[in-house]
Order: structure tokens, then sequence, then C-alpha cells
């Protein structure tokens, strides 16, 4: 899929929490799936279950968790950075940035999906940072496109500041591969509200079906473009 570009290429999903990257990207990388990409994860803090419970058990579920959605789209097997969870701002960015960057040369991707950067979640606004940095197009360098996925219950809860606005300007229909994101979601059952939270089936149904119609088909995820190289 992505234009043109054939498949077989390396995407990378960089999320703070699992969960994430079934929220914001869980149906779109069904699709690279599907056209023969090799998509990797890394999910750089613990979890929100680990957050309420603070045991190693509940870490080790959400890991589970990641593990069996990931099988569902296909994609490898998550990588976990097990960081502080909702306390990536007490560490060093440099730390942050130097894993996503061993991750980044290890799986050498030309498309990364990671969080919009006006998110409520502290996480997700420095998992954004660390991925920009970890990222930048230096000489050499195999990232082609940055593209900043919205994630329920954090994107939609920022403050009304216009510059952390999500404005999508990518939409990838996922009509074919909806079904798979719910299903791997089901993975996640413990993270997962009943409607009317956000994070709930109806809403991320509701949210697919709303950038579906904003450009014509039944169902999309939205992306903003961070940055796009074309480059020969
Ligand atoms: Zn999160």
């Amino acid at each position: 899929m992505n234009g043109g570009m054939s498949g077989g290429m390396s995407v990378a999903i960089i999320a703070a929490h699992p969960d994430d990257e079934i929220l914001g990207v869980g149906a779109t990388a069904a699709r690279h799936v599907d056209g023969g990409d090799d998509v990797h994860v890394l999910i750089l803090a613990t979890g929100a279950l680990s957050r309420t419970t603070g045991t190693a058990a509940a870490v080790s579920d959400l890991e589970r968790a990641a593990r069996q959605a990931a099988e569902v789209l296909g994609t490898r097997p998550p990588r976990f950075l097990g960081l502080p969870d909702n306390r990536l701002d007490s560490l060093d960015l440099l730390d942050v940035v130097q894993a996503v960057e061993a991750f980044v040369a290890d799986v050498a991707p030309r498309i990364v999906y990671t969080h919009h950067h006006g998110d409520l979640n502290v996480d997700h606004g420095i998992t954004q940072r660390a991925v920009l940095t970890a990222c930048r197009p230096l000489p050499g360098g195999t990232v082609r496109a940055i593209h900043a996925f919205e994630t329920l219950s954090s994107t939609e809860w920022a403050a009304g500041d216009p510059g952390d606005a999500f404005r999508p300007n990518r939409y990838v229909e996922v009509t074919a591969t909806l079904d798979r994101k719910m299903r791997a979601l089901e993975a996640y059952a413990s993270e997962m509200r009943d409607f009317p939270h956000p994070r709930s089936a109806q809403a991320v149904r509701a949210l697919a079906a709303l950038r579906g119609a904003q450009v014509g088909v039944e169902a999309a995820e939205a992306f903003m473009v961070t940055r796009e190289v074309d480059r020969l």
C-alpha cells in the first residue's frame, strides 16, 4: 500500500503504551501486512493496567495482550522498552531517544507511525519527540515518512490550543481490515471501557466511520503527515 510503494518494505509503529498501537494504526497495520510489508512494533512504557495495580504480573498481562493483538494483525511480536508509565517526563529525553534510535537502526523502517504531539497524555508527546529525533533525516537514513496517528481518550482530550489540534491530511481506507483491528482490541479487554467512554469498541468503530465518511469510504484511519521525503 501507500501511494505506489511496492510491498516488502519495513514499517515501524512506535507507541507509548500497549493498546495505542492498535487504537491508532491497527487497521492500517493490517493493510501493510496484507500488502507484504514487514511491520515492527515498539512500545515504550508499561501501560495503564500496570499503573492501576503496579504489579509485574500486570505488566506481563499487557505484554501478552500486545503479542496476541500483533498476532491477529500479522505484525511482528512487539518489543517493549518497559519504561515507567505516565512518567516518561521523569527520564532524560536523550535516553528515550537512544532507545528509539537503536530500534530504528535495527528495523530500518521506510514509514514510521507514532503519536500526535498535541495529545493530553504526557508519554505520547515525549514518544513523538523521541521519534522525531531518532528519525531525523540524515544522509543514509531509511525513514521516508513519519505519520502521526490519533489515540482515542488522549488526542481528543487535549487542551484547546489550536497548535495541538489533530488535523488529518492522510486517510487510509480500512473497510476491509477494521474487523481485524476490533479483534486485536479484544486482546486488550482490560484496557477497554463501555460506551460512551471513547476507548470502547463502539467509539472506535464510530471514529473509523467518521474518518471514512470524510473521504467517501466506509471506514478509515486518519493521520497527520509529519514529514514525507521522496528520495531518488
Ligand atoms: Zn497511550
